[in-house]
Protein backbone atom coordinates (compact mmCIF):
# COMPACT_ATOMS: atom_id res chain seq x y z
CA UNK A 1 0.00 0.00 0.00
CA UNK A 2 1.16 3.79 -0.83
CA UNK A 3 1.03 5.18 2.58
CA UNK A 4 2.35 8.67 1.03
CA UNK A 5 -0.64 8.89 -0.81
CA UNK A 6 -2.68 8.74 2.53
CA UNK A 7 -0.68 11.82 4.15
CA UNK A 8 -1.77 15.02 3.13
CA UNK A 9 0.46 17.88 2.09
CA UNK A 10 -0.51 21.32 3.60
CA UNK A 11 2.28 24.22 2.98
CA UNK A 12 2.96 26.86 5.45
CA UNK A 13 1.85 25.14 8.53
CA UNK A 14 1.89 25.93 11.30
CA UNK A 15 4.16 28.66 9.93
CA UNK A 16 5.30 30.34 6.20
CA UNK A 17 7.89 27.95 4.14
CA UNK A 18 6.64 24.90 6.49
CA UNK A 19 5.53 21.55 4.80
CA UNK A 20 3.37 20.17 6.96
CA UNK A 21 2.61 16.31 6.44
CA UNK A 22 -0.87 15.82 7.63
CA UNK A 23 -1.53 12.06 8.89
CA UNK A 24 -5.61 13.31 9.47
CA UNK A 25 -6.52 11.96 6.27
CA UNK A 26 -4.03 8.66 6.72
CA UNK A 27 -6.34 7.57 10.05
CA UNK A 28 -9.62 8.25 8.26
CA UNK A 29 -8.64 5.63 5.91
CA UNK A 30 -9.76 2.15 7.65
CA UNK A 31 -7.29 -0.04 5.18
CA UNK A 32 -4.06 2.70 5.60
CA UNK A 33 -4.85 2.48 9.58
CA UNK A 34 -5.09 -1.48 9.75
CA UNK A 35 -2.10 -1.25 7.40
CA UNK A 36 0.15 1.15 9.34
CA UNK A 37 -0.38 -0.49 12.41
CA UNK A 38 0.03 -3.96 10.94
CA UNK A 39 3.79 -2.82 9.08
CA UNK A 40 5.36 -1.42 12.55
CA UNK A 41 4.17 -4.74 14.17
CA UNK A 42 5.52 -6.47 11.35
CA UNK A 43 8.92 -4.50 11.35
CA UNK A 44 9.26 -4.56 15.26
CA UNK A 45 8.98 -8.59 14.94
CA UNK A 46 11.60 -8.70 12.00
CA UNK A 47 14.09 -6.12 14.52
CA UNK A 48 13.48 -8.89 16.94
CA UNK A 49 12.39 -6.43 19.68
CA UNK A 50 11.27 -7.32 22.64
CA UNK A 51 8.66 -4.82 23.79
CA UNK A 52 7.41 -4.50 27.66
CA UNK A 53 6.06 -1.06 26.75
CA UNK A 54 4.94 1.34 24.21
CA UNK A 55 6.26 5.03 24.82
CA UNK A 56 4.60 7.89 23.07
CA UNK A 57 4.55 11.59 23.26
CA UNK A 58 1.56 13.84 23.01
CA UNK A 59 -0.70 13.97 21.11
CA UNK A 60 0.04 11.92 18.03
CA UNK A 61 2.43 9.75 19.51
CA UNK A 62 -0.69 8.23 21.35
CA UNK A 63 -2.75 8.05 18.42
CA UNK A 64 -0.12 5.15 16.79
CA UNK A 65 1.57 4.05 20.06
CA UNK A 66 -1.86 2.70 21.54
CA UNK A 67 -2.95 0.14 18.90
CA UNK A 68 0.92 -0.84 18.15
CA UNK A 69 0.60 -1.50 21.90
CA UNK A 70 -2.18 -3.73 21.65
CA UNK A 71 -0.59 -5.29 19.01
CA UNK A 72 2.14 -6.52 20.50
CA UNK A 73 0.93 -7.49 24.05
CA UNK A 74 2.86 -4.16 25.61
CA UNK A 75 1.29 -1.21 27.49
CA UNK A 76 1.23 2.01 26.76
CA UNK A 77 2.79 4.83 28.64
CA UNK A 78 2.17 8.59 27.80
CA UNK A 79 4.78 11.37 27.71
CA UNK A 80 3.24 14.36 28.02
CA UNK A 81 3.51 18.10 27.84
CA UNK A 82 4.16 20.27 31.08
CA UNK A 83 1.55 20.03 33.63
CA UNK A 84 -0.81 17.25 31.92
CA UNK A 85 0.33 14.30 34.00
CA UNK A 86 -1.33 14.04 37.94
CA UNK A 87 1.29 12.34 39.97
CA UNK A 88 5.24 13.05 40.36
CA UNK A 89 6.75 13.58 37.26
CA UNK A 90 10.41 13.47 35.47
CA UNK A 91 11.05 16.44 33.40
CA UNK A 92 13.25 17.15 30.37
CA UNK A 93 13.56 20.35 28.64
CA UNK A 94 14.88 20.54 25.26
CA UNK A 95 15.67 22.99 22.50
CA UNK A 96 13.47 24.26 19.49
CA UNK A 97 14.16 26.14 16.89
CA UNK A 98 13.11 29.20 19.09
CA UNK A 99 12.83 28.78 22.61
CA UNK A 100 12.62 25.74 24.79
CA UNK A 101 9.90 22.97 25.40
CA UNK A 102 9.28 20.42 27.69
CA UNK A 103 8.12 16.87 27.78
CA UNK A 104 7.40 15.08 31.40
CA UNK A 105 6.63 10.76 32.29
CA UNK A 106 5.27 9.96 35.46
CA UNK A 107 8.24 8.61 38.24
CA UNK A 108 6.28 5.38 38.55
CA UNK A 109 5.25 4.94 35.17
CA UNK A 110 7.11 2.04 34.48
CA UNK A 111 9.26 -0.85 36.47
CA UNK A 112 13.03 -0.22 36.16
CA UNK A 113 14.81 -2.44 33.36
CA UNK A 114 11.46 -2.24 31.12
CA UNK A 115 12.42 -2.83 27.53
CA UNK A 116 10.51 0.18 25.83
CA UNK A 117 9.87 1.33 22.33
CA UNK A 118 9.00 5.07 21.89
CA UNK A 119 6.48 6.08 18.97
CA UNK A 120 5.48 9.24 17.53
CA UNK A 121 4.25 10.22 14.29
CA UNK A 122 7.40 11.68 13.01
CA UNK A 123 10.73 12.74 13.06
CA UNK A 124 12.28 15.88 11.87
CA UNK A 125 15.28 17.11 14.09
CA UNK A 126 15.15 14.18 16.39
CA UNK A 127 14.90 16.67 19.84
CA UNK A 128 11.20 15.40 20.78
CA UNK A 129 12.86 11.62 20.15
CA UNK A 130 16.09 12.89 22.22
CA UNK A 131 14.17 14.20 24.99
CA UNK A 132 11.51 11.31 25.15
CA UNK A 133 14.87 9.09 25.42
CA UNK A 134 15.86 11.14 28.42
CA UNK A 135 13.19 10.61 30.55
CA UNK A 136 13.08 7.10 30.13
CA UNK A 137 17.01 6.98 31.40
CA UNK A 138 16.02 8.61 34.25
CA UNK A 139 13.23 6.37 34.96
CA UNK A 140 15.55 3.87 34.32
CA UNK A 141 14.22 1.61 31.81
CA UNK A 142 15.97 0.05 28.58
CA UNK A 143 15.29 1.50 25.44
CA UNK A 144 14.96 -0.60 22.33
CA UNK A 145 14.33 1.05 19.41
CA UNK A 146 11.91 3.88 17.86
CA UNK A 147 9.23 4.22 15.32
CA UNK A 148 7.89 6.71 13.60
CA UNK A 149 5.17 6.26 10.38
CA UNK A 150 7.43 9.83 8.98
CA UNK A 151 10.87 10.37 8.57
CA UNK A 152 11.99 13.65 7.42
CA UNK A 153 15.57 12.40 5.92
CA UNK A 154 16.91 16.00 5.50
CA UNK A 155 17.02 16.69 8.76
CA UNK A 156 18.97 13.72 9.54
CA UNK A 157 17.52 13.25 13.35
CA UNK A 158 18.33 9.90 13.10
CA UNK A 159 21.84 10.76 13.98
CA UNK A 160 21.25 12.18 17.33
CA UNK A 161 19.46 9.24 18.23
CA UNK A 162 20.70 6.47 20.19
CA UNK A 163 22.42 3.39 18.64
CA UNK A 164 18.80 1.09 18.67
CA UNK A 165 16.82 0.38 15.57
CA UNK A 166 15.17 2.74 14.16
CA UNK A 167 11.43 2.24 12.24
CA UNK A 168 10.25 4.52 9.90
CA UNK A 169 7.65 3.49 7.06
CA UNK A 170 7.93 6.78 4.90
CA UNK A 171 10.58 8.78 3.90
CA UNK A 172 10.44 12.35 2.86
P1 LIG B 1 11.40 16.96 16.03
O1 LIG B 1 11.44 17.08 17.53
O2 LIG B 1 12.05 18.11 15.35
O3 LIG B 1 11.93 15.63 15.56
O4 LIG B 1 9.89 17.07 15.59
C1 LIG B 1 9.02 15.97 15.74
C2 LIG B 1 7.77 16.39 16.44
O5 LIG B 1 7.14 17.48 15.76
C3 LIG B 1 6.79 15.23 16.45
O6 LIG B 1 6.19 15.12 17.74
C4 LIG B 1 5.78 15.59 15.39
O7 LIG B 1 4.47 15.24 15.76
C5 LIG B 1 5.91 17.08 15.19
N1 LIG B 1 5.97 17.47 13.76
C6 LIG B 1 6.92 18.18 13.15
N2 LIG B 1 6.65 18.35 11.85
C7 LIG B 1 5.51 17.71 11.62
C8 LIG B 1 4.72 17.47 10.43
O8 LIG B 1 5.03 17.90 9.29
N3 LIG B 1 3.59 16.74 10.59
C9 LIG B 1 3.25 16.23 11.79
N4 LIG B 1 3.95 16.42 12.90
C10 LIG B 1 5.07 17.15 12.83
Amino acid sequence: MDLKSLIRDIPDFPKPGIMFRDITTLLRDRDGLRYTIDLLQQKCHEANLTVDYVVGMESRGFIFGTPLAYKLDAGFIPVRKPGKLPAAVHSVEYQLEYGTDCLEIHQDALPVGSKVLIVDDLIATGGTAVATAKLLQKVGCELVGFGFIIELRDLNGRRHLPNVPIISLVEY
